[in-house]
């Protein structure tokens, strides 16, 4: 009857449980003619409603009893032996396993014993299960001890303990390791909070410590200079002689940001911005007078922040010319390159100006024998009655002066000029030059002076037209670097005038 109860709610929850599990190790043993008696054993693991069992064989041992009958020659004689047999215990989430029991109800401990309760018949045993209430955590795992669980049987009131398996380690406090350098970032690490002595290291963020720059533009912290942009090319200005460029390409640098030229010359250092000459280009401009054409520039780049940002970059007006004839087959070119060198090197001699070092010093006899032929002037100078002369200032530009005497110095504020050439190309130049600008230079004689002029205007002649307050001419003159230097001749300066003109020529030609 009991039983049959049994197969019926087997029948219920038969999705959830294990079922009969048939013990499929029959007792029984064969000795000669002895006939041995066998039983099935059959294990019910008699599943909580709803609730699944999880059942091991080999899990456990247990002797199971058995009886031996021999027959003999007619006569019955019976005996015990045992064997030994694995009973496995079963789990089942959320119950306490209370042992195997001889019926369904678990009211008779299943105790096999050799002396009182030999299996001798077919058997099942019954799994008893009592609900297990709130586990309560008694201790908590680590990394590598398991943890443990409370909860009593409220069937049989036991305290049952249950494992929680070891976690992996936890890593919570990273401190730097402080290993970041210029261009690395430094690692952070974390030891295991649980005290097992594993650690964990990863890269912190944006740690890099970046370069520290001077303005010596090495590094300090590292040593190494970085150099992240590069002249690109130094030229002149032909049009105006002597100006040095140098530029950087545009690939190089962020133009957002603003690049400043160190242009150290003579011990005075030079500051100048770059500015974009074309879409390939930014350049400053160094301004140098033909004496200094030996003169060393020497130039780094510094980015907005003043880190240096290139290498030490060393040029010469001289270093372009030698570059010049090395480069270029051109004739035109080439002796262009060697008046230009002989004018500097006159400049030098003239102004008395670093005079053991002479520009035209780096050329060869061959390529001095391309120099200009003596050229030949005109003086076109005329002058009104209050015009006092004429000279020329040599700095980056040929710039001509012209002085007009018998100025009142109560009229000169309101004054004026008209300066007034066609210049090399053709083309019509008129400045006007206020009278506040006329430069005081003895007596009652002002300067008026025309920076408007290049070295290719050099035969060009230039109108000064000067006006009184009211409007009336004051007086004029004409002149030409040509007829200064014509005037020149026999001087103490006509060998610089003379190196003026050719390379003035030099020029002309090569741009025209
Ligand atoms: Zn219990
Ligand atoms: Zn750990
Ligand atoms: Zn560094």
């Amino acid at each position: 009857m009991k039983r049959h109860r049994m197969l019926t709610k087997l029948l219920i929850v038969c999705i959830a449980i294990a079922m009969l599990i048939p013990f499929a190790k029959a007792i029984h043993t064969t000795v000669n003619t002895y006939h041995i008696a066998t039983y099935n054993f059959q294990l019910d693991v008699n599943a909580p409603e709803g609730a699944q069992v999880e059942i091991e064989k080999d899990t456990g041992s247990i002797k199971l009893w058995k009886t031996i009958t021999t027959k003999y020659n007619g006569s019955t004689t019976t005996s015990y032996s045992y064997e030994n047999l694995s009973i496995p215990t079963p789990s089942c989430d959320g119950y306490h396993f209370g042992g195997w029991y001889n019926d369904a109800a678990c009211s008779q401990p299943f105790e096999p014993s050799y002396k009182t309760s030999p299996v001798t018949n077919d058997t099942i045993v019954y799994a008893k299960w009592g609900k297990l209430g709130e586990a309560t955590v008694v201790s908590a795992p680590t990394c590598t001890v398991e943890g443990e669980t409370a909860a009593v049987c409220e069937r049989c009131g036991e305290t049952v303990s249950a494992a929680i398996p070891v976690v992996e380690c936890a890593f919570e406090t990273y401190v730097s390791d402080e290993n970041g350098t210029c261009t690395k970032n430094s690692t952070q690490t974390a030891q295991c909070i649980y005290g097992c002595g594993n650690t964990d290291t990863i890269e912190l963020p944006d740690s890099e410590l970046g370069h520290i720059y001077d303005a010596d533009g090495i590094c300090d912290r590292c040593g190494e200079r970085v150099q992240l942009v590069a002249i690109a090319g130094a030229n002149m200005t032909l049009g105006n002689a002597l100006h040095m460029n140098f530029l950087l390409s545009i690939d190089q640098i962020d133009t957002t940001d603003d690049y400043t030229a160190k242009i150290t010359h003579n011990g005075q250092v030079t500051e100048l911005l770059f500015t974009p000459v074309n879409s390939d280009y930014y350049a400053v401009t160094y301004p140098l007078t033909a004496k200094q054409m030996n003169d060393e520039l020497i130039l780094e780049v510094f980015d907005e922040k003043g880190n240096a940002v290139s290498a030490v970059y060393t040029d010469s007006v001289c270093s372009y010319a030698a570059r010049a004839l090395d480069n270029s087959n051109d004739s035109e070119v080439r002796r262009f390159v060697v008046d230009m060198l002989n004018y500097g090197a006159a400049a030098q001699k003239f102004f008395k100006y670093n005079t053991r070092n002479l520009a035209n010093s780096i050329l060869t006899e061959e390529e001095q024998a391309l120099a200009s032929e003596k050229v030949e002037c005109i003086n076109r100078q005329i002058k009104g009655a209050h015009c006092y002369g004429s000279n020329l200032t040599l700095e980056s530009n040929i710039q001509m002066n012209m002085y007009f005497k018998d100025i009142s110095a109560d009229d000169v504020a309101d004054m004026y000029a008209i300066v007034s050439f066609t210049d090399h190309t053709g083309t019509a130049q008129s400045v006007r030059i206020e009278g506040e600008d006329f430069v005081h230079y003895f007596g009652d004689i002002y300067k008026i002076q025309n920076s408007a002029l290049v070295l290719s205007d050099a035969r060009k002649t230039v109108t000064c037209v000067v006006f009184n307050a009211d409007g009336s001419i004051f007086d004029h003159a004409t002149d030409s670097v040509e007829s200064y230097v014509k005037r020149a001749e026999g001087s103490t300066s006509s060998y610089l005038c003379e190196a003026i003109m050719k390379f003035a020529v030099s020029a002309h030609e090569l741009l025209h």
